[in-house]
């Protein structure tokens, strides 16, 4: 078995078919929230998602599109994304976010966006905010999206460490308690603009975090085609 761990694609199409296509061949998707908000596809790379078997959780930007989240803690670029999004979600897109939840676990996993005491909102950056959170999840392992940063916090005999993942393979039993962000697949904030993403074993917990390259150029054209933000295209050739 083998899961394919996707984040925060943003409605960033071309990113999420190289991912898909580097992937190789995968099970199901789990997806950590985020599908729509910043980028021009959020309806395609919605349809493309729910071809697959798969889970996924709500984001922030995928309630904010849904006018459940409320638009004054947004900054002005993603407070026009979202509306723009809002827009143009189909039926279909809208009801399906509308029926994500907040968490979801499965077997030794949890799968939440933000943190697992605030799934939408708290970003988990620290080792400080990690501590206060391995009591939150009853799982042995929680992935999480949200900060668009590929992190990995781990418990030990009762410490917690932190630190940033480049692409490498690691096993999660050997660890202790495990919170992994595999980063973010349409907009990365790490400072290397490659999307993104993870492969799972769930039996053995072997995972395999992955970057990849894709068409640029072609989302960006398309964000500045379709009237958003200038800097929802210009950021993305820097990964910030
Ligand atoms: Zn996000």
């Amino acid at each position: 078995m083998s899961i394919l761990l996707v984040a925060d694609i943003h409605a960033n199409l071309p990113a999420l078919e190289a991912v898909l296509q580097a992937a190789g061949s995968f099970d199901r998707v789990w997806c950590l929230g985020d599908v729509v908000g910043y980028g021009p596809h959020p309806n395609e790379c919605l349809e493309r998602l729910q071809g697959f078997q798969h889970l996924c959780v709500a984001g922030n930007h995928d309630w904010a599109a849904l006018g459940k989240a409320d638009l004054a803690v947004f900054n002005a670029v993603a407070r026009r994304a979202a509306l723009w999004t809002s827009d143009r979600l189909t039926p279909a897109g809208r009801s399906y976010l509308e029926e994500r939840p907040l968490t979801l676990s499965d077997g030794e996993y949890t799968l939440t966006h933000g943190s697992p005491r605030d799934p939408i909102w708290e970003y988990l950056l620290s080792v400080s905010a990690a501590r206060l959170n391995f009591d939150h999840f009853q799982t042995a392992h929680c992935f999480i999206g949200h900060s668009h940063v590929p992190l990995l916090f781990w418990q030990g005999h009762g410490s917690v460490e932190g630190r940033q993942l480049a692409e490498e393979r690691l096993r999660l039993p050997d660890l202790g308690r495990v919170i992994l962000n595999p980063g973010s697949v349409g907009q990365p904030r790490d400072g290397d603009w490659r999307a993104s993403f993870a492969l799972l074993d769930p039996e053995t917990g072997q995972v395999e975090q992955r970057r990849v390259e894709y068409e640029l150029e072609r989302t960006q054209m398309d964000i500045r085609s379709a009237g958003l933000p200038e800097v929802l295209a210009s950021r993305l050739s820097y990964g910030h």
